[in-house]
């Protein structure tokens, strides 16, 4: 079997469309300008990276961004007041503070101290206490990028048997719950799992989002199964810089029904589902219908 490539690149392009849409509508119809404040703090070359192209498209889409750089050394009660004055800002309707910050900051201080109808992030413990009771919340952007994904290709995902490789707050656990929502039979592996190979190859749906190149050989993926891949390594190979995933893509392709390949499969989805939830936030803080 040759997987069908799961196009996540032509994919987040439709959905940055279509909120652009959206956001064209909302400054017609009601005067308002969705607003994205996002805040770096030092100077992690990966987060410079994903700063600016988070700026670049929020701009695109037709919404205002505003960066806010702070020097690495910024002390926590400045963090602090940076993010109250965004939560009192009438003009801005989602905050992330990019991840990871320097040592010296309480990132769970930081982050539940976003107002949780701004936490576009979804990282906030109210949003993480209302996914996993399935109440209304704001969903992190990467799972929902991949969720999205594996909606589109089988429609239903109810009873299908799903692994998540990783059980990380971000990525791993926030997945899982949303693919229970779904209605999947799920399995949470990680570091301590004993026979990972025997697990995976039990799963229709396998999502890998560990953080090592390549693990994940084919000879562990069930024929037919739907492989999401959100790893993003960077390798040397051949005297060059090359991207991979979790998952080892060429072996996996050969056995897989789909694949999302790295790049161009999770990465650019989590970016659109940023800008999704930016105006999702905005509608409701504006009592408006939300977006489908
Ligand atoms: P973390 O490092 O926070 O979590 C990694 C998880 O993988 C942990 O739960 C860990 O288990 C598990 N793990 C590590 N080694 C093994 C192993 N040998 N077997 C099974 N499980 C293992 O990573 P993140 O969740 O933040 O990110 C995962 C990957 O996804 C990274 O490559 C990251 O760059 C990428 N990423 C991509 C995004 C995108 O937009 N595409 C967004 C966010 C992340 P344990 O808990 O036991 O230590």
């Amino acid at each position: 079997m040759v997987a069908q490539v799961i196009d996540g690149k032509a994919f987040a392009a439709k959905v940055r469309a279509q909120v652009a849409d959206q956001v064209a509508k909302l400054k017609e119809e009601n005067g308002i300008t969705p607003g994205l404040a996002v805040v770096l703090v030092g100077e992690d070359p990966a987060s410079q990276v994903y700063v600016r192209s988070k700026g670049k498209m929020t701009v695109e889409v037709g919404m205002n961004s505003y960066e806010h750089k702070l020097d690495a050394d910024t002390s926590e009660a400045d963090l602090l007041a940076l993010i109250e004055k965004l939560n009192n800002d009438p003009a801005v309707h989602g905050i992330l503070v990019q991840l990871p910050l320097p040592k010296h900051l309480n990132e769970d201080l930081v982050i539940n101290s976003i107002d949780p109808a701004k936490d576009v992030d979804g990282f906030h413990i109210s949003n993480v206490g209302l996914l996993g009771t399935g109440q209304k919340s704001m969903v992190p952007c990467t799972p929902l990028g991949c969720l999205m994904m594996l909606r589109d290709h089988h429609g239903s995902l109810s009873g299908m048997d799903a692994v998540v490789i990783g059980r990380s707050n971000i990525v791993g656990k926030p997945m899982a719950q949303l693919l229970l929502g779904d209605s999947c039979t799920v399995t949470i592996a990680h570091s301590r799992t004993k026979d990972l190979p025997d697990v995976v190859r039990r799963a229709d749906i396998v999502v890998a989002a560990v953080g090592r190149p390549e693990m994940v050989p084919g000879d562990w993926i069930k024929e037919g199964a739907t492989v999401i891949d959100v790893g993003i390594n960077r390798i040397e190979r051949d005297g060059k810089t090359k991207l991979v995933g979790d998952v080892d893509y060429a072996s996996a392709a050969e056995r897989a029904g789909a694949i999302t390949p790295v790049p161009g499969g999770v990465g650019p989805m989590t970016i659109a589902c940023l800008l999704a939830n930016t105006l999702t936030a905005c509608c409701r803080s504006n009592g408006l219908p939300e977006p489908e």
